[in-house]
């Protein structure tokens, strides 16, 4: 998606650890005309798959899944990272370990909103070691429902997750592919589905 890795170009920063930070459009501040023309692509590679509902993480899966779901005409549902006062029904739960936290957050969703009639698109920011997508397909799997695919923002093609699910024959569609961050310089894979 062109206008996505033009963003990049001009407003990402790389960081040590090979970390890419788009917190001007993305993570922090959100650009609203991107993640619609964002949402927009999502719903044109996802909208034949009988989808009735989103799945994604907070909190910054959350933007461009909501643009994905107006265009689509489903709801979004985002697993929480903490649990909330208000969420007294029971819970489906997994174990994610943060790539840029370096740390364990158990995340969770309320059984009240997957259940086994549905057909989800999981979506998420990043792709790096796969870890967080892992984590919702396990949510997805607990609940009986089933998944037609990954839509993903920025993946990171040096990384191995996006091999990890391609491999477990999961149809991951990746808006930006990025084949290295070395020298602190952005590369793009020209991927076939790109
Ligand atoms: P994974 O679970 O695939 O290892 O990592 C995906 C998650 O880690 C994403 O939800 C994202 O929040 C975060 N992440 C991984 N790599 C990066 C990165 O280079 N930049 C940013 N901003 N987040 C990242």
């Amino acid at each position: 998606m062109q206008l996505l890795k033009n963003k990049i170009m001009e407003e990402g920063k790389v960081l040590p650890g090979n970390v890419l930070k788009v917190d001007s459009f993305l993570n922090h501040q959100i650009d609203p005309a991107l993640m619609q023309a964002i949402g927009d692509e999502f719903a044109e590679k996802f909208g034949q798959s009988g989808l009735t509902k989103i799945l994604t993480l907070e909190s910054s899966g959350i933007a461009p899944s909501v643009m994905a779901g107006l265009k689509l005409g489903i709801p979004v549902v985002f697993a929480r990272k903490c649990k909330s006062l208000t969420q007294n029904s029971a819970l489906y739960s997994a174990s994610v370990y943060s790539y840029t936290k370096q740390e364990s957050n158990e995340i969770s969703v309320s059984q009240a909103h997957i259940s086994g009639d549905d057909t989800l698109l999981i979506i998420d920011d990043f792709l790096a070691n796969g870890q967080a997508v892992l984590g919702l397909l396990d949510i997805a799997e607990q609940s009986g429902a089933s998944v037609a695919g990954v839509g993903i923002v920025i993946e990171k093609g040096f990384q191995p997750g996006g091999d990890m699910l391609r491999e477990k024959g999961c149809r991951v569609e990746s808006l930006a592919i990025i084949e290295s961050l070395e020298n602190s310089r952005v590369t793009f894979k020209e991927a076939v589905n790109q």
